[in-house]
């Protein structure tokens, strides 16, 4: 199988959100869809997940046209995943409103052969259950990249230990990385994750960028200044949908992390997937570009 071809599997679901000058429902979100957006720019996406009869076909119809294979992608009887947050005035902090798996709750995914051979698999932000189950059909893996959330460090810590350990990449977020590691010393935070066997660990920083430790190794990027930020949500699989598909693509690590930079500062200039769905190859480039000038500055 070609290269650029990447496989994803996460959450797809309908947000609710909630900013100090606007509230939506019903947003196509979740961490497959803002990945699979960010991935489908440059590279043949093979999605896994799991919609409920009550998923809108504008939104099956996004996916139509981001992915190169569907075949995974199940529709059940019941309700689609479903969550809501709110933000505070900074934009840092976010309050989870509720989570509802639906269908998610007895999803039990069985590859389908073509995707057993993807070589570039994202396991992005889902049940580590989920994401080892899926890790495990695939045969050919040649890189795997890992994020997750809080509430699974909280509550799933062993399992998340164990797919982790399974994988190439991490991407975790300033935030978690403290809460996982209990330390608050950057550099101590990446030596310990790495222990846990990934040598590549990239921590999101939110406004200040990302670090990537690699090896003995660490970089440092910064963001593409956004003057109206509209909604963070999605930012941080968008980035690893971008990081992911680079990678399938052969560029390195750090330009990876440029290429899921660029499209993170897209998906937060609008509401859900909008700006980052209808950006173009031009206005990427030109934030890629950009980000290149923040590395280690
Ligand atoms: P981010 O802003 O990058 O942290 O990701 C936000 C997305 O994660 C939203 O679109 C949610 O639908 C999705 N999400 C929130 N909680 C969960 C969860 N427990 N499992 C999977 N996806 C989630």
């Amino acid at each position: 199988m070609n290269e650029n071809h990447t496989l994803i599997v996460g959450s797809i679901g309908l947000d609710t959100i909630e900013t100090i000058s606007d509230r939506k429902e019903s947003v196509l979100g979740g961490s497959a869809t803002y990945a699979t957006v960010a991935a489908g720019k440059s590279s043949a996406v093979h999605l896994v997940g799991i919609v409920g009869d009550d998923f809108p076909r504008e939104s099956m119809s996004v996916f139509k046209t981001t992915t190169y294979d569907l075949s995974n992608l199940e529709q059940k009887e019941g309700k689609t995943f479903s969550w809501g947050a709110k933000y505070e005035k900074n934009w840092d902090n976010r309050h989870t409103l509720f989570t509802e798996l639906g269908v998610f709750n007895d999803f039990n995914p069985v590859l389908k052969d073509q995707n057993k051979e993807v070589p570039f698999i994202f396991l992005a932000n889902i049940h580590p259950t989920l994401q080892l189950l899926v890790l495990n059909q695939c045969i050919k893996r040649k890189y795997v990249i890992i994020d997750t959330m809080n509430l699974w460090i909280d509550t799933e810590r062993n399992k998340l230990k164990e797919v982790i350990s399974s994988c190439d990449l991490l991407l975790i977020s300033e935030s978690e990385a403290e809460q996982f590691t209990k330390r608050k010393d950057h550099d101590d935070q990446g030596t310990v994750l790495q222990s846990l066997g990934p040598q590549n660990i990239i921590i999101k920083c939110g406004s200040k960028g990302a670090r990537l430790y690699s090896g003995h190794q660490l970089d440092k990027i910064g963001v593409f200044p956004i003057k109206n930020v509209i909604d963070p949500t999605g930012a941080g699989d968008s980035f690893g949908g971008g990081v992911t598909a680079s990678l399938a693509n052969g560029e390195s690590l750090i330009e990876s992390m440029i290429n899921g930079a660029a499209l993170a500062s897209l998906t937060i200039e609008g509401f859900g997937i909008d700006t980052l769905h209808n950006s173009n190859i031009n206005e990427i480039e030109k934030r890629k570009e950009y980000l290149r000038t923040t590395l280690n500055s």
